[in-house]
């Protein structure tokens, strides 16, 4: 394990159906379909944002980044999303192997940090980073104290049988944040001791949600005691006052690079290129700060919100975005996880 050279330089510190839009030449000249895989605060926020200053109507759906990945792959005979703006790297390289998106550079890549570009060298132009966060867990430290237990600080805490059905995460297929988890894992203890590992864990997860973040409201409302997530997911609800305390796992942890696509055979095609130039100003990405997201920007004159975890400060492993986003190892993976772990009783 080695900690990422760009952290040492101190880089850190659609709408399902076709838009009505869409169906219209006319119309279609002033239309955006987004597929939106970040917090449906921030999806709004963007699409908004971008509206008003182009005059471009955006038909924006929230969704998580393993169920747009399957969206676009199922419409890829007919295209009906345009841009897919954030959610995990890992299905963005994926969808860029498959060719469900598409090449493009933009003028802005000048003014991204070198792991942005990495992604967008990776997965060969048809993808770009946009954000990077890393992941952890939260825990609500009144169940915890109830329980008598010490404060979980390292992923081997979570194997305590005291939190037995009280551990949420997601479900990798779906979830970017989960299959991010499940790629951590791997690369942090070898394939064999990995799956031992989920294994041994799925005995205290109570529920396996669709989405990424949910773990992280979860435990910040006493629901269960631990939350899998994105370290920012479990910071929003720390900020507000509530009882969820965010951890940087003892053992080392991985990272996102969140990213975003244009789609193959976009019917919108301008649209979707001048939102990609405007979601990499600093501008654009200074919208996630006020829109409760904690994520760390691409472009080095984007405002980092104060409430971003440091991951200068965290033993972070050095991801291989190329292998876990690719198409063999994404499928395999899952399938492995649904037969050995998910099928557990
Ligand atoms: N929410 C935030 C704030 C994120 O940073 C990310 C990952 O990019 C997600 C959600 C991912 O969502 P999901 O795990 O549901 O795909």
């Amino acid at each position: 394990m080695k900690t990422q050279s760009w952290l040492a330089a101190g880089v850190f510190a659609a709408v399902a159906a076709a838009s009505p839009l869409a169906a219209s030449p006319a119309k279609a000249q002033g239309a955006l379909v987004m597929y939106c895989g970040v917090q449906e605060e921030w999806c709004r926020a963007m699409s908004t944002a971008f509206e008003k200053e182009t005059g471009i109507k955006v038909a924006m759906t929230r969704k998580s980044a393993g169920e747009i990945y399957a969206q676009l792959k199922a419409e890829s005979a007919n295209p009906r999303g345009d841009i897919w703006w954030g959610g995990t790297g890992d299905p963005h390289l994926q969808a860029a192997e498959e060719g469900l998106t598409q090449e493009y550079e933009s003028p802005a890549n000048k003014g991204l940090n070198d792991w942005a570009i990495s992604q967008w060298k990776a997965a060969k132009q048809r993808s770009i980073g946009i954000y990077a966060g890393a992941l952890g867990f939260g825990f609500n430290t009144q169940q915890i104290k109830s329980k008598g237990m010490a404060e979980p600080k390292c992923w081997a805490d979570l194997l305590d049988p005291k939190l037995k059905d009280d551990v949420q995460v997601a479900d990798p297929n779906s979830s970017g944040t989960a299959y991010n988890l499940l790629a951590t894992m791997v690369q942090l203890m070898g394939e064999d001791k990995a799956f031992d590992y989920l294994k041994a864990l799925h005995k205290n997860v109570n529920q396996y949600t669709k989405s990424g973040a949910a773990p992280a409201k979860a435990t910040s409302l006493g629901e269960t005691a631990v939350g899998i997530v994105f370290i920012h997911d479990a910071v929003v609800f720390a900020v507000q006052g509530d009882p969820i305390k965010p951890v940087a796992p003892c053992e080392g942890t991985g990272y996102e690079i969140g990213s975003m696509s244009i789609v193959k055979g976009a019917r919108n095609l301008d649209n979707a290129r001048k939102f990609y130039d405007w979601a990499l100003t600093p501008a654009a990405q200074g919208l996630a700060g006020p829109a409760k997201s904690y994520q760390v920007p691409s472009n080095k004159n984007a405002p980092v919100p104060p409430q971003s975890p440091k991951m200068s400060e965290m033993k972070l492993i050095d991801y291989d975005f190329v292998k876990y986003g690719s198409s063999a190892e994404r499928t395999r993976l899952l399938a492995k996880w649904d037969r050995e772990v998910k099928a557990l009783p």
